[in-house]
């Protein structure tokens, strides 16, 4: 039987080793160097999150159909709150795009709505309509806990026969005559396997370098912060929200709110040099980085000129140069493959990405684009750090206009 190996025990990883035994592929072990969620997915905002390209919309579809089975099957609940979310509109450029995205979403099955201000302010009372042109509506956005989510992949995992190694770091991979053998764990143990697939987020690259790939990918930090309200304004959990212009996104969370930043020439960070083991970790508070956003943001919602901040969230992501991830053959030894660099919808993306490696691993039409994806696609300029580092900066923004 085909021995396939998964490094990497985040969202990732568990929902690429569920679709590979799910699809029969073989005899699949994950490896997590420590507990499971422990790397970025933990601290995720937890949104499912629908970008305003209208490029997405069948991949979080079909996250929300295999939550919905995975729900029913192991009888966990993944935190699914299906809130709606409004995108908001400060311009009639941005109502136009809107209008654009509204009618292909449509076309999709997904009813959205248009809205004027005063609408607007009735879905979420919170907004200034002034501040405001237009919105869009769309009911079927909300968010999870990306733990909840774990705990689906998991469970459902192991009922299909996924082997799962918590605390088992691997050091190397090995290959020979141009394919992979197996894996080198932190012990010394050599493990033989057919196919290696890496999924270990910001520490991808420290995998593969040794067999001469360099992934186009880096850290940059990311963050969101967890606001008091004075008071609770609404009687039903409002929809989350997004505005492009501003750069934020936000949500309801216990009764606060929570606020998050799509930055501009975001700092990118050394993933070496990060505290060893980076393990349910966080980075520093980045009070001036946020402070633009917030005072745009407290444009659209005056109350937020009065709330507290309760937490302050900075975690550090794999992003790509141009906002995708890296999923398919490593471009290797063969065997080798990588979903990596999820540009911070990794959660959201975790159920196209497993389904797009298995499409691929069993040499099937994907269901879903992947050419967009290759590793390779950027060529040769994944070995100039500098350009790297340049190009990731605007990445964590690069979906917005
Ligand atoms: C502040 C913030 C907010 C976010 N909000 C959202 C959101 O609202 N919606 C959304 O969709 N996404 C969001 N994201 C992005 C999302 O959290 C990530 O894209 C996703 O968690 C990445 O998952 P992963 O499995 O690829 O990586 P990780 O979760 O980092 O998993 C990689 C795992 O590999 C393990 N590992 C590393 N090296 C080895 C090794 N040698 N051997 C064995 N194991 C190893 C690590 O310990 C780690 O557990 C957010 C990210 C941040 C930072």
């Amino acid at each position: 039987m085909r021995r396939i190996a998964v490094i990497g025990g985040g969202v990732t990883g568990l929902s690429v080793a569920w679709h590979l035994k799910s699809r029969g592929l073989g005899d699949v072990h994950l490896f997590e160097r420590d507990r499971l969620g422990c790397g970025t997915t933990w601290h995720s905002a937890g949104d499912v999150t629908w970008y305003p390209g209208g490029d997405n919309d069948e991949q979080v579809l079909y996250l929300l159909e295999l939550i919905s089975r995975l729900e029913k099957q192991t009888g966990l609940f993944s935190g699914w709150r299906e809130t709606g979310r409004v995108y908001l509109a400060r311009d009639a450029a941005a109502m136009e795009r809107y209008s654009k995205l509204h009618t292909i979403m449509q076309g999709r099955g997904v009813d959205t709505r248009l809205l004027s201000p005063k609408e607007a302010v009735s879905y979420h009372p919170l907004l200034n309509a002034s501040a405001l042109r237009g919105a869009l509506y769309n009911p079927r956005s909300g968010n999870l806990n990306p733990t909840g989510l774990v705990e689906l992949y998991v469970r459902s995992g192991r009922s299909l026969g996924v082997n799962i190694h918590e605390r088992s770091e691997i050091r190397e991979l090995s290959s020979a005559s141009g394919r992979i053998s197996g894996v080198v764990t932190a012990e010394g143990e050599r493990l033989q396997f057919d196919d290696v697939v890496v999924c270990a987020g910001l520490w991808s690259p420290d995998l593969v370098g040794a067999q001469d790939i360099i992934p186009a990918q880096g850290g940059c930090e990311h963050f969101y912060i967890i606001m008091e309200m004075p008071e609770r304004v609404w009687t039903k959990t409002p929809p989350s929200f997004l505005s492009t212009a501003d750069l934020i996104y936000g949500r309801e969370e216990v009764g606060g709110i929570l606020l998050g930043f799509f930055d501009t020439h975001a700092n990118v960070i050394d993933v070496g040099a990060l505290p060893e083991p980076f393990s349910f970790a966080l980075l520093n508070e980045n009070w001036d980085k946020i402070t633009p956003y917030f005072e745009s943001a407290a444009e659209l919602f005056p109350a937020f000129n009065d709330a507290s901040v309760r937490s302050f969230i900075n975690g550090p992501e794999a992003f790509t140069p141009d906002g995708k991830p890296l999923i398919g053959a490593a471009q290797g030894p063969e065997g080798l493959w990588l979903c990596t660099g999820m540009n911070s919808y990794g959660v959201t993306n975790s159920a196209a990405t497993g389904h797009i490696i298995a499409d691929l691993m069993a040499g099937v039409a994907p269901r879903f684009p992947a050419d967009i994806y290759r590793v390779d696609r950027f060529g040769e300029k994944s070995r100039d750090p500098q350009w790297l580092r340049q190009s990731i900066a605007d990445s964590p923004s690069s979906y917005f206009f």
